[in-house]
């Protein structure tokens, strides 16, 4: 027996084997509640869904394959849709503009080879004065990456699991007809996902929200430098670093990653930086062999950051925390719940993504206050004064190395 199921985007047959009329009557009128309630309710969350279909070239494309992206594809190509994914390098090793530590949390949700990463387990906090205390943990640990060779990584295997990359491809336009969004003049999709970073092009386009509050970081990558130890060293100096902090530490494959940012008051000086780490390192033998940099926002997440199919995730909807500036973690959670909600919608007839995602988007709640403390800068003379209260170390403790800061402050 044949039982007919319409909606207003596909009918559907379905054989009912051994069923009876009853069971075929009953779910041709659950078909019929479901159409009716689409046209009806227009913005509720019976709204139809796209069915994938002959007049697109995918379901989804994406701009940006970085983590956002490149975890949005995976997670969508991983529920049988047709993904793409746009980025505007023509390799992925290029222009690294993120120091690339990972918490243990995105190290869970990314899994990355072990040669690519090294565990960091002690922190050692300098004040202006180069005087500093020591945190670590023996249960806690985070990771520094060889970051041009984990975007090399993501991308294989987002190719493996069935997303089309496509290198040296900006998104550049986009027009909206109905339910289908036409890209770059030649490509068609249902959703487009604008993974493209802290200013982003689709966010442009669409006139969804922008970030506005940025801190500027700037790194180099060294080699040829003996270290004592493997920690991570920082630098808290509200003049040199105002807004955040100085960093340096030994990186994989015998690199030593230098950086600094600041807030918009100040302008990252890597050279002081450097000479700094001198201090730190012996760097005799050491040169540059790599640049990083780039804007991190951290004045929350846009608004609006959706509109009809098009959504932005990661930095492009300023999801970076206003505390440690990190990003990363929330990248992948968010690229993979958007991917989630998304095929839950065009596959089983979920809530349209408009709906299923409000409230999910993360608040960040006291991170802006702190952010706000931290802009005004402690003065170093009370940072010299509070650097070894038991308070201060137990605080740097938590920041750096409690599993529950990852929710709560970082
Ligand atoms: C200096 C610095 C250091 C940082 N360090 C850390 C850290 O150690 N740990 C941490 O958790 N976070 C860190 N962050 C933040 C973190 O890097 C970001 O939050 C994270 O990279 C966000 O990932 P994303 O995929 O959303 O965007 P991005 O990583 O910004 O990727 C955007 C991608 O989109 C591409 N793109 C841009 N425009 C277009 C276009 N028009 N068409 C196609 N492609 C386009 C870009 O080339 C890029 O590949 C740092 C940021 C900076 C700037």
């Amino acid at each position: 027996m044949l039982a007919y199921c319409a909606s207003d985007t596909h009918v559907q047959f379905v054989h009912l084997r051994f069923g009876s009329r009853k069971q075929a009557f009953s779910l041709y009128v659950k078909c019929l509640i479901e159409t009716t309630m689409s046209r009806l309710m227009v913005d509720s969350p019976y709204k139809p869904c796209c069915i994938p279909s002959m007049n697109t070239t995918h379901d989804v494309i994406i701009a940006g394959a970085s983590f956002a992206g490149i975890t949005c594809a995976r997670t969508l190509a991983k529920r049988g849709l047709r993904v793409c994914v746009l980025e505007r390098k023509e390799n992925v090793r290029h222009s690294i503009h993120t120091t690339g530590i990972l918490v243990h949390e995105a190290y869970d949700l990314l899994k990355p080879p072990e040669y690519l990463v090294r565990k960091i387990r002690s922190v050692k906090l300098y004040s202006p004065s180069m005087k500093h205390v020591d945190v670590s943990s023996t249960d806690y640990t985070f990771y520094v990456t060889d970051t041009p060779a984990l975007m090399e990584w993501m991308v294989a295997e987002a190719k493996k699991d069935g997303v089309e990359i496509r290198l040296n491809t900006p998104f550049e336009k986009a027009e909206q007809a109905d339910d289908t969004i036409r890209v770059n003049d030649s490509l068609f999709c249902h959703f487009l996902i604008g993974a493209d970073g802290a200013r982003s092009r689709v966010a442009e386009q669409f006139g969804l929200g922008k970030n506005t509050q940025f801190l500027t970081g700037v790194e180099v990558e060294m080699s040829g430098i003996t270290h004592r130890d493997d920690a991570l060293y920082c630098l808290l100096d509200s003049i040199t670093a105002r807004g955040y902090i100085g960093w340096a530490f030994p990186t994989v494959g015998g690199i030593t990653q230098i950086g600094i940012a600041c807030n918009d008051k100040a302008k990252p000086e890597i050279k002081v930086m450097m000479d700094l780490a001198a201090q730190w390192f012996d760097m005799k033998d050491a040169h540059i062999v790599a640049r990083r940099g780039g804007l991190i926002p951290v004045g929350g997440v846009v608004t609006p950051f959706m509109k009809d199919n098009v959504i932005l995730v990661g930095d492009a909807a300023g999801m970076v925390s206003p505390l440690t500036a990190g990003g990363i973690h929330t990248a992948l959670h968010y690229g993979a719940m958007v991917a989630e909600k998304i095929a839950d919608h065009v596959l089983s007839h979920a809530p349209h993504p408009s709906v299923s995602l409000r409230g999910l988007y993360p608040k960040f709640g006291y991170k802006h206050v702190l952010r706000i403390i931290m802009d005004i800068g402690i003065p170093n003379a009370i940072m010299e004064m509070t650097l070894f209260s038991n308070w201060f170390k137990r605080l740097a403790s938590f920041v750096f190395f409690s599993r529950k800061s990852g929710t709560v402050l970082r």
